[in-house]
C-alpha cells in the first residue's frame, strides 16, 4: 500500500492551530492588547464593532515593528520574546509562543500598520486566510494599529457557533477589564460601535478599579499589602457586606498577568470564613508578585492558568494577608447584615461632612519647655494625635479631675434635666444648627448620650480602646510620632526571650515614640517614650505586649503592628470604674465617632448600643 501520511499545507495547519488560540472575538482582543503592552505602549485604544464579529482593532503607541518584522510577525512561532527554552523561566512578557498573529491571520482579514520611532516611513500589510494580499510603505504614526475583520470568515461552522452579540461583548469587556486592571500605569480606552464605553487615564490601582467599576466601589475596598521574601501581595478585597451573588469581581494577577486559580481562590474564601452571607462571594483585586523562576505559565495555551512551585506557602500567605486586612480594618464586626444603617452616623448630621482628625506635627514641640507638663501624666491620659495648639485644651480637659471625682456621678438630680451645648462636635457646624445633647456616666462604666432616634449607651473602656488603637495604627503606619525624652534612661529587665520579642517590634515601637538606647540579652534601656505614655506605665505596657505576642504569635509584620497597637490601646485606655467629667464624656463620644470603625473595640467587642424612642415607648405600654 502506498504511503498515506502527508504534511498539511501551512494554511490548514494554521487554521487548526487557530482553534486553540482564537475561540471567540474576546480571544483576539486579549492577544492584541497583550501585544501592545509587550511593545511598551503607554496608550492603548480598543475599537469594537458587532461584538468583535465585524471588527476588533487595537491601536497602540508602542515601539512598532520594522518592515521585516512586520512581515515575520505573522509567521507561526515567530516571536521576539524568547530565544531559547531557558527564557521561558524568565518571562516578563505576556506573549511568548509567537502564535497569536499567525492564528488570527489564518481565520480573518487582518490589516497591520506599524512604524518605529526611528523610521520616517512605516509599513502596512493586509493578509487574509494566511495569504498576504499587500505590503507597502505608508505614512503612519509611531506604534502599531491592527484591525481584525470578519473573524472566522473562512470557517462558517466556527462563525455560526459564536454567541449573541451581548454574550460576545461581555467576554470582550471581561478581557478588557483584566488587562486594564493589571496595568493602571497605561491609559486605555474602548469604543463599541462608535461610542466610547471606557476611558481610563493612568492612575493608581484603587482609582483604576473605581474608574472601571464605578465610584461606589471606592468605599467597598479594603487594602491588602504584604511583602515577604517569596511573595508580595498588594491590592484590595471587597468588604464582606458588599459580597456578590456572582463571582464577577474576582481578580488575581501574578506578575501583572491575569490568572485563574481555584486553589488561591479558596485561600481568599477561607480568609472570609464566617464573614459572608451564604451564597455570596467576596470581591478581590489582588496582585501577586513572585520570582518568575518559581512559576510555570506554559501549562495552558491561553495562559490563564499557571503552576506555582510552592502553592502551599502562597495559600497560607494569601489567606493570612487577607485575614489581617479584614481584621485591621475591622471588617469582621460589620457582619451584622441586618444592622440599622442609622448606626453608622449616630447623630442626625448624616448630610454634613465629618471633620477628619488631622495629624499635624508641631515641629517646635519641646518636651523640656516649662509649660509642657513634663511631670508624669495620669495613667489614663490620652495618646493624642492632634497637636494643634487650640486643641490641646480639649484633650487635656478630657482628663481634668480624674482623681478628685470618684463616685459623684450617680446624682441623677444633677443630670436628668441638664442640657449642655456640644462644642467639640466632630461635625461641621456650617448650617448653624445649634447642637445640644446630653451625656452622663452610668456606674463609672457607661456613657449615655441622646441621639436623634433615641439614646446611645457606650462602654467607656472599649470606646477609648478603639480611639487609641486607631491613633496608634496611624502613627505606626505614618511613622511620625511624638517622643518625650526621659531625663534618666529607664532600665527594665526581661528574659532573653522577652527581649527577643521586643527586638522584633523595635521599629514599630519607635514609630509610636519609644526610643531605645540599648537592647542587650536581658536588659532594655529606654530613653524616650510616646508623649502621654507615663513613665510608670512603660514596664506594664511592655509586659502586656510581650504576653500578647506570646499568646498570638504574629506571623507577619502586618499583624505585629496591629498587635502592638491593640496591646498599647488596651494598657492605656480609660478603665471601667473611672469617673469622667461631662466634657471628657463628650470628647470621648466625639472621638469614637471620628474613628473609622466606631462600632467595635479593637478586639471586636461592641462599643455602643442604641435604643430608639420607639423601643422605649414599647416598654411603657
Ligand atoms: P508573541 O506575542 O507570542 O511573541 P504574536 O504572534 O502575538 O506572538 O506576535 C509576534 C511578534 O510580533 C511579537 O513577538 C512582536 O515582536 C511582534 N508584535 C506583535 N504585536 C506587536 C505590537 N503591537 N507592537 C510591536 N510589535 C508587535
Ligand atoms: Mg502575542
Amino acid at each position: 500500500m502506498a504511503d498515506i501520511i502527508q504534511l498539511l499545507p501551512d494554511h490548514v495547519a494554521n487554521q487548526i492551530a487557530a482553534g486553540e488560540v482564537v475561540q471567540r472575538p474576546a480571544s483576539v482582543v486579549k492577544e492584541l492588547l497583550e501585544n501592545a503592552i509587550d511593545a511598551g505602549a503607554l496608550n492603548i485604544k480598543l475599537i469594537i464593532k458587532d461584538a468583535g464579529k465585524t471588527l476588533v482593532q487595537v491601536i497602540d503607541n508602542g515601539k512598532g515593528m520594522s518592515v521585516t518584522d512586520a512581515r515575520l510577525s505573522f509567521e507561526r512561532h515567530a516571536t521576539s520574546k524568547i530565544k531559547n527554552a531557558d527564557d521561558l523561566f524568565l518571562l516578563n512578557t505576556k506573549g511568548f509562543r509567537g502564535e497569536a498573529l499567525a492564528s488570527i491571520a489564518a481565520i480573518a482579514h487582518v490589516e497591520l500598520k506599524t512604524k518605529q520611532a526611528k523610521d520616517d516611513i512605516g509599513s502596512s500589510i493586509t493578509i487574509a486566510g494566511s495569504e498576504v494580499e499587500s505590503q507597502e510603505a505608508i505614512v503612519t504614526p509611531n506604534g502599531t494599529a491592527i484591525a481584525v475583520k470578519n473573524l472566522f470568515f473562512n470557517i462558517p461552522a466556527r462563525r455560526n457557533f459564536l454567541k449573541s452579540n451581548t454574550v460576545e461583548l461581555r467576554h470582550i469587556v471581561d478581557e478588557f477589564h483584566r488587562v486594564a486592571l493589571a496595568h493602571p500605569d497605561i491609559s486605555f480606552s474602548m469604543f463599541n460601535n462608535g461610542s466610547e464605553s471606557y476611558n481610563l487615564p493612568v492612575s493608581n490601582y484603587r482609582q483604576r478599579i473605581v474608574n472601571i467599576f464605578g465610584n461606589k466601589t471606592n468605599e467597598k475596598l479594603v487594602p491588602v499589602d504584604e511583602d515577604t521574601e517569596v511573595l508580595k501581595i498588594s491590592g484590595f478585597v471587597g468588604k464582606p457586606e458588599y459580597a456578590k451573588k456572582t463571582r464577577g469581581e474576582q481578580y488575581f494577577f501574578v506578575n501583572n498577568r491575569f490568572i485563574k486559580s481555584a486553589y488561591l481562590n479558596h485561600a481568599i474564601a477561607s480568609a472570609f470564613d464566617g464573614l459572608l452571607k451564604s451564597g455570596t462571594h467576596a470581591s478581590y483585586f489582588l496582585n501577586l508578585t513572585v520570582n518568575p523562576q518559581t512559576i510555570d505559565i506554559n501549562i495552558h495555551p491561553t495562559k490563564t492558568e499557571i503552576k506555582f512551585d510552592d502553592e502551599h506557602t502562597l495559600y497560607a500567605l494569601l489567606r493570612s494577608a487577607v485575614k489581617h486586612s479584614l481584621g485591621q480594618f475591622n471588617i469582621a464586626p460589620v457582619l451584622d447584615f441586618e444592622r440599622d444603617a442609622t448606626l453608622d452616623t449616630p447623630y442626625d448630621y448624616k448630610a454634613l461632612k465629618p471633620n477628619t482628625p488631622g495629624v499635624e506635627v508641631d515641629r517646635s514641640f519641646n518636651p523640656f519647655k516649662e509649660e509642657t507638663p513634663f511631670s508624669t501624666p495620669k495613667p489614663s491620659q490620652s495618646y493624642t494625635t492632634n497637636y494643634k495648639k487650640e486643641d490641646t485644651a480639649s484633650w487635656e480637659n478630657l482628663y481634668v479631675g480624674l482623681e478628685t471625682k470618684e463616685n459623684d456621678h450617680l446624682d441623677f438630680s444633677n443630670i436628668e434635666f441638664e442640657k449642655e451645648e456640644s462644642t467639640a462636635s466632630i461635625f461641621n457646624d456650617d448650617n448653624q444648627v445649634e447642637q445640644k445633647h446630653t451625656t452622663y456616666q452610668l456606674h463609672n462604666k457607661y456613657i449615655v448620650s441622646t441621639i436623634k432616634s433615641g439614646m446611645l449607651i457606650m462602654d467607656q473602656h472599649r470606646a477609648h480602646q478603639r480611639v487609641l488603637y486607631e491613633d496608634f495604627l496611624k502613627h505606626i503606619t505614618v511613622k511620625e510620632s511624638f517622643s518625650q525624652q526621659l531625663l534618666f534612661p529607664l532600665q527594665l529587665h526581661f528574659t532573653t526571650q522577652e527581649v527577643a520579642i521586643i527586638k522584633t517590634l523595635k521599629d514599630d515601637l519607635e514609630s509610636t515614640g519609644f526610643a531605645f538606647s540599648s537592647l542587650t540579652d536581658t536588659l532594655v534601656e529606654i530613653t524616650g517614650v510616646p508623649v502621654s505614655v507615663p513613665e510608670s506605665e512603660v514596664s506594664i505596657i511592655l509586659e502586656q505586649l510581650i504576653s500578647d505576642v506570646e499568646n498570638d504569635v504574629p506571623d507577619s509584620h502586618f499583624s505585629a503592628t496591629d498587635l502592638l497597637a491593640k496591646s498599647m490601646a488596651k494598657s492605656l485606655a480609660i478603665k471601667t470604674g473611672q469617673s469622667l467629667e461631662k466634657d471628657e464624656q463628650e470628647h470621648l463620644v466625639n472621638k469614637l465617632f471620628a474613628c473609622k470603625e466606631p462600632n467595635v473595640s479593637p478586639t471586636n467587642r461592641v462599643t455602643f448600643v442604641t435604643m430608639s424612642v420607639d423601643e422605649l415607648d414599647k416598654k411603657f405600654i
